[in-house]
């Protein structure tokens, strides 16, 4: 760790367990249930948690918290680990909670052999009702007091098949009176006749989240439990079981989840906005998921490093979905390279130029030296983008107006000379003359013009589709809105242009590279493109255009 840069909590407690010896070895894990597609705040579990462990020289196990046979699905699996791949992190260890069924069970047989455990019969409503509140104790049930052979018996009934679902629990007995309403007796196992993904019909019983997460991080020796602040109440049941069962001291710590603005942050609610047809799939690059964001151009690089800006807080807040999206200009601004295409073309036409002829102008890719040149090839017609003429030109219009000079792009300035319009009164068609000599790279200093636009040679031009993208809800927090969070879908947040003309050079396009179509915003090629149909989706604008609006400059 560099000096200068202040240690976050959880690298204090790090740092003092090896120092003090507590641990020698750091490993910790990253814990999804498969039963949705990974998020933004899974990002930021997974920066934490490998990196945390990286950092000192430790490791970090995958495992999938599989204990509810009816949400999980392999689909999950798979699409969790292409993420974390993905954001370039490597697991030591990939593990399921369900491989622990057998072990876990024989801790529930250990709690019940030392009169910390019973069978229940009642009915759930039973259990609820004598539960207690906050303020009042809950009271003993019926069953509480069963023998331990009487519940070693109907223990292995439970598993064996002999009730129905609902019929028995096992709960632990620890305190009805207790001021953690989760010390109440918790159930720690329930009957489910469920298939599941991993163990097919083997089990009929299955433990709950608090009787599987501690003892799978025992299981494994994990040294630092990392979760989210709403399970700051279960560190002490988690604590309970470790110490009645002797094993491996595994310890919680928790951080605040991360919140995001212009989105929801639940794979519940998530799955709701797929199944209901809201969005494409989860992958939909509107999503806020590891693999929305993947489709949409973002790279990993952006998504670490808005993880590491972000820090580590233990007081739960609402982070702006624009310092992501600085994060990821930041990065997309040093490797996309620049090109041409013009999203609402009309056609510009240069009546001193050769008909027939074509130049092959060189351009450059960036600003980087490093990312090269290429050819660009120039023509007497060309499209340009509709908005860069204006019939009335107010007094700073820098672009095309009748009579005003404008650079094109990496070839000649030119001059308007005139322009065509139809019935509707809506322009058809530019006219103007270029200069010779005022070719980009010729070193003529002779044509200084303040306005410089993109184009596309007409004849060479290719064709695509360029998906516009834009936030998923109209408010800051869809989720804490009054009724359904699906009220606030900005219906507005996909905007299709069939037809845009782009520069040939993008027909050499992959998946893989990350463009800037020059004063358009960054695009990448979105998986559905085949080849003759080129399908481009907005990653980013260039700027933060949301931040114009509200201060009104836009
Ligand atoms: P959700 O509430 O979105 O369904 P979850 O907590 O149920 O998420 P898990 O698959 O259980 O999802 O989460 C795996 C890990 O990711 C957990 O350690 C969890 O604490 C962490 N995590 C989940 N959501 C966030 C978030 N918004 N910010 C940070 N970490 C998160
Ligand atoms: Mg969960």
């Amino acid at each position: 760790m560099s000096e200068e840069k202040s240690l976050n909590f959880l690298e204090e407690i790090v740092e003092a367990d090896l120092a003090s010896g507590k641990y020698k070895f750091i490993l910790t894990r990253f814990p999804p249930e498969p039963n949705g597609y990974l998020h933004i705040g899974h990002a930021k579990s997974i920066c934490l948690n490998f990196g945390l462990a990286a950092t000192y020289g430790g490791q970090t196990n995958l495992r999938f918290d599989d204990t509810n046979p009816v949400t999980e699905d392999t689909e999950y699996v798979d699409s969790i680990k292409e993420d974390i791949r993905w954001l370039g992190f490597h697991w030591a260890n990939e593990f399921y909670a369900s491989d622990y069924f057998d072990t876990l069970y024989e801790y529930a047989v250990t709690l019940i052999k030392k009169g910390l455990a019973y069978v229940d019969d009642s009915s759930s409503e039973e259990i609820a009702k004598l539960k207690g509140t906050p303020t009042e104790p809950g009271k003993d049930s019926p069953y509480r007091n069963r023998g331990i052979d009487e519940n070693l018996r109907m223990f292995e009934d439970m598993k064996a098949g002999k009730y129905a679902d609902g019929e028995k629990v096992l709960r632990a007995k620890i305190d009805m009176a207790h001021s953690n309403m989760l010390m109440r007796d918790p159930i720690i196992y329930r009957i489910k006749h469920a298939h599941h993904h991993r163990t097919g019909d083997t089990w009929c019983i299955y433990p709950m989240y608090d009787f599987a997460h501690g003892q799978s991080d025992s299981i494994e020796r994990i040294t630092h439990s990392i979760c989210t602040l709403e399970f700051v109440p279960h560190r002490e049941l988690y604590d309970w079981f470790i110490e009645k069962l002797g094993i491996f001291p595994s310890h919680q710590y928790e951080f605040a989840r991360l919140n995001m603005t212009y989105t929801v942050m639940s794979k519940r609610k998530l799955l709701q906005l797929v199944t209901e047809g809201h969005v494409t799939g989860w992958d939909d690059p509107r999503m806020p998921t590891i693999s929305g964001f993947r489709r949409k151009g973002y790279t990993p690089e952006s998504i670490r490093m808005f993880a590491e800006k972000i820090g580590v807080a233990r007081r739960e807040n609402l982070i702006d979905l624009s310092l992501l999206e600085f994060c990821l200009r930041e990065d997309l601004n040093k490797r996309a390279l620049r090109v041409m295409a013009v999203l609402d073309p009309v056609k510009l036409v240069i009546t001193n130029y050769e008909e027939g002829k074509t130049e092959d102008l060189i351009s450059e890719n960036g600003p980087d030296e490093h990312l090269g040149t290429r050819h660009v090839p120039f023509s007497r017609e060309l499209w340009i983008e509709r908005e860069d003429f204006m019939e009335v030109a107010p007094k700073k219009w820098f672009r095309l107006a009748p009579g005003s000079m404008v650079r094109l792009k990496s070839a000649y300035v030119v001059q308007c000379t005139g322009y065509s319009k139809d019935e509707a009164g809506r322009v058809t068609e530019i006219q103007c003359e270029y200069f010779p000599e005022s070719r980009s790279g010729s070193g003529s200093t002779e044509f200084q013009v303040k306005g410089t636009i993109h184009w596309v040679s007409v004849p060479h031009a290719e064709t695509a589709e360029v998906r516009l993208y834009d936030r998923l809800f109209k408010v800051e927090n869809p989720a804490a809105e009054e009724g359904d969070f699906k009220e606030y879908i900005n219906p507005d947040s996909l905007q299709v242009i069939e037809k845009a003309y782009v520069e040939p050079s993008l027909l050499l396009a992959t998946m893989d590279d990350r463009y800037q179509f020059i004063r358009k915003g960054y695009f990448c090629l979105d998986k559905e493109a085949q080849p003759g149909k080129m399908i481009f989706n907005r990653t980013a604008t260039l700027k933060d255009t949301w931040v114009k609006q509200q201060s009104g400059e836009s």
